[in-house]
């Protein structure tokens, strides 16, 4: 690498980049990019994953928020026919943008860990041009994605992004694969979007609102921390016992609360 442009990883963009050749091979393989295919990186870095991405033959566009970065970028994969730089911040990024056919943007990215979750929840705003995304995150948030009911992991990003998608814990990742190490495990997961969604809602915003209440304070029961949302009869009405907890409920039975405060006179 040219040495005009050596980059010290920045703490404040979230910098932690990949060098295990292993590992960036094994990500590679689990997102199996072909020819023709439209795939968007969030965060390329210095290319540890985008130089695999644009030999696949796909068409890659990249969006890094460090200026730094970009001529370096540039240097690397200007030559490549298949690649499109987009400097700046991926959660006000606009994917129609892209011009994307629905359905066909698949999303890659090693993502900084203070704009993941934020930066779920934008690009499941635009969940209809998706076919699919491969993160790798803390691994905390992996298995808070991917939780089922019942236990400590399942919450307000496990019943949200499980609306949308279908969540798949690929494989865990040590500190050792990155440079500089971060304190914590990663992992890869890969989210795919419902073609039709298995619980719909009436209304998205009802859905997001009554999760959000009822994990505000997962210790309390529902009947408490729903009260300001729905009177016991409209949780009965829901087929949901008032006495449990918000973690002992599954997204079917979320839904059917949310369709209930939809069906409220001052909702959502
Ligand atoms: N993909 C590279 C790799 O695997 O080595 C870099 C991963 S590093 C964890 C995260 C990258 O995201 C950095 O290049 C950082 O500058 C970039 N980044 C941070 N915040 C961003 C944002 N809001 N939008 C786009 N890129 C961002």
């Amino acid at each position: 690498m040219n040495e005009q442009y050596q980059h010290r990883a920045r703490k404040r963009f979230g910098q932690n980049f990949l060098h295990d050749a292993g590992v960036i091979d094994r990500i590679l393989r689990a997102i199996h990019a072909r020819e023709g295919e439209r795939l968007l990186e969030i965060g390329p870095g210095q290319g540890a994953l985008t130089e695999g991405l644009l030999d696949s033959g796909a068409q890659l566009d990249v969006i890094e928020l460090d200026k730094d970065l970009v001529p370096l970028l540039h240097q690397r994969f200007d030559n490549r026919g298949n690649f499109s730089l987009h400097q700046g911040d991926a959660l006000k990024f606009d994917f129609n943008r892209l011009g994307a056919s629905p359905r066909s943007l698949r999303v890659v990215g090693n993502l900084p860990y203070n704009i993941s979750t934020p930066l779920i929840f934008h690009l499941l705003s635009n969940a209809a041009l998706i076919r699919d995304m491969h993160f790798m995150l803390q691994k905390e948030v992996v298995e808070r994605l991917a939780a089922g009911p019942g236990g400590g992991d399942w919450g307000r990003l496990s019943i949200m992004v499980q609306y949308h998608c279908r969540v798949e814990h690929l494989f865990n990742v040590g500190p050792g694969a990155f440079n500089p190490p971060p304190k914590v495990d990663s992992a890869i997961v890969r989210l795919v979007p419902h073609d039709t969604l298995p619980h719909p809602a009436k209304d998205a915003r009802a859905l997001e609102r009554v999760v959000r209440e009822a994990f505000n304070q997962r210790r309390k029961t529902l009947r408490n921390t729903l009260k300001a949302l729905l009177p016991a009869a409209a949780i009965e009405a829901a087929q949901v016992d008032g006495s449990l907890r918000p973690e002992q409920l599954d997204l079917a039975a979320f839904v059917r609360l949310a369709d209930q405060l939809a069906d409220q006179p001052t909702a959502p």
